[in-house]
């Protein structure tokens, strides 16, 4: 460190007296990395500065939102505009039904949404609203897959599929979590059993299709395939958790991308977030109308929110969905995702050094073994001192990823190829020293 004072260090050790471990999310402690997080203080384009005035290429973006870029112009500007004419009104407004009308055309397998402030909100409100629709109380739920940290969804699995799952926090009473099922992702044989078991008590099934929270794990197509026809079958409601994937892997979602391969492919729920707020409180859930129409005011689903669809963020929200609905803009980003991809591979190869990854879109995920795991048991084998190495060597040399081997990777359109080669000569410095 070139400072005399390390900065990060000053406000992390201030963080800690106020704040538990001195941070609002626990993942931005370093815990599993170890060393002091970078508290930043500004970002423009694809980077961000930290308190000591180092620069980093950003691979987080926000854990996913920031898909622009940071400080992207169209953004700042409706942004701005949006606060002179009022933070928040607790009444309707238009800017709600044009950002309703603009998800709905990008995934048209939903009639209505529902917007809300965070992903977790998003998915905790699904639940309900399927067990509302059912009339049933169990759940789906796969291991390795994260949405959000309602009680009912903080569980891991237990030692048979009689057993349902234990949960994964204190504080949450195995009351809470007793109708939610956890099954190994991309296991077909298991889902099946669990169906023939319980099949006509599942009120949903909730599944992240392209894994980001176990790093990047595709949902295989037969599995996808076998999800629908059996929530078709029992007349459970198959649900997506697109927090992360939804306009991010594609314009139109994950489950455009499976529908490419499963012709007419739909699922009967999307929970949506991060990139529909560009970077502020925004999430969403939406279905067909008989469904949505059982949430209050109409139905006896009851949700609400003070901030829900604030006007704000759905100002920045709408202005990200029509930056990145212009032509070309996903060939664009999925271009450099993959030139980041290839580039971080033949690195790796040329050192020596075990190394899969994959990509989607503006999503991307990388392992430090020789072949792409497709569950969470396989995740787990990697070796974590490694990629702490890996974490630290690129962080010494600017590049910022995921503070978490469990983590996917974004790239936005902000990044240049200049920053992509830089990244992948930062890789290949530490591959060698590995
Ligand atoms: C981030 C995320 C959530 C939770 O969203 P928050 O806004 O952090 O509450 C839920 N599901 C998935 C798939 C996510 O990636």
């Amino acid at each position: 460190m070139t400072h005399t004072t390390d900065h990060n260090q000053a406000l992390f050790d201030r963080a800690k007296r106020v704040i538990p471990g001195g941070v609002n999310s626990p993942v931005r402690a370093f815990k599993a990395v170890g060393g002091t997080p970078r508290f930043i203080e500004r970002a423009q384009g694809p980077y961000f500065w930290d308190a000591n005035g180092q620069r980093y290429i950003d691979y987080i973006g926000s854990w996913g939102p920031m898909i622009l870029g940071h400080g992207y112009p169209a953004v700042v500007e409706a942004v701005q505009e949006a606060v002179l004419d009022g933070f928040s009104f607790g009444a309707p407004t238009e800017r709600e039904v044009q950002l309703a009308e603009e998800i709905l055309r990008l995934m048209p397998s939903m009639d209505m949404v529902r917007l809300v402030s965070s992903g977790t909100e998003a998915a905790m409100s699904a639940i309900r609203l399927a067990r509302g629709a059912t009339g049933r109380s169990k759940l789906i739920k796969f291991e390795g897959c994260y949405h959000g940290h309602a009680d009912a969804l903080l569980v891991k699995a237990g030692s048979g599929l009689a057993t349902f799952g234990n949960a994964t926090s204190a504080g949450v009473p195995p009351e809470v979590v007793q109708h939610t099922l956890v099954l190994e992702y991309n296991n077909v044989a298991q889902l099946e059993e669990a169906f023939t078991l319980y099949g006509k008590e599942i009120a949903c099934l909730m599944i992240e299709p392209i894994a980001g929270n176990m790093n990047f794990v595709r949902a295989s197509i037969p599995f996808v395939k076998r999800c629908r026809e059996l929530c078709t079958e029992y007349g459970a409601l198959l649900v997506f958790d697109e927090v992360m994937n939804g306009f991010r892997v594609a314009l139109g979602g994950a489950q455009s991308v499976y529908a490419r391969q499963l012709p007419g492919f739909e699922p009967d729920m999307t929970v949506m977030g991060k990139v529909i707020g560009g970077g502020m409180p925004l999430a969403a859930f939406g279905a067909k109308r008989a469904v949505m129409e059982r949430l209050a005011p109409l139905g006896a689903v009851y949700q609400a929110g003070t901030l829900s669809g604030n006007p704000v963020a759905t100002a920045c929200g709408l202005a990200t969905l029509r930056e990145i609905s212009k032509p070309g803009f996903f060939d664009d980003l999925s271009a450099k995702t993959l030139s980041l991809v290839d580039g971080l591979k033949a690195a790796a190869a040329a050192e020596g050094v075990a190394f899969s990854a994959d990509c989607e879109g503006g999503m991307f995920g990388f392992f430090l073994l020789s072949e792409l795991p497709q569950n969470y048991p396989q995740v787990m084998k990697s070796d974590g001192k490694r990629f702490n190495q890996l974490f630290h060597g690129l962080l010494e040399r600017g590049v910022y990823i995921a503070p978490a081997l469990y983590e996917a990777g974004f790239v936005s359109a902000a990044h240049t190829d200049e920053d992509i080669s830089a990244t992948v000569a930062a890789a290949r410095e530490t591959f060698k020293s590995m």
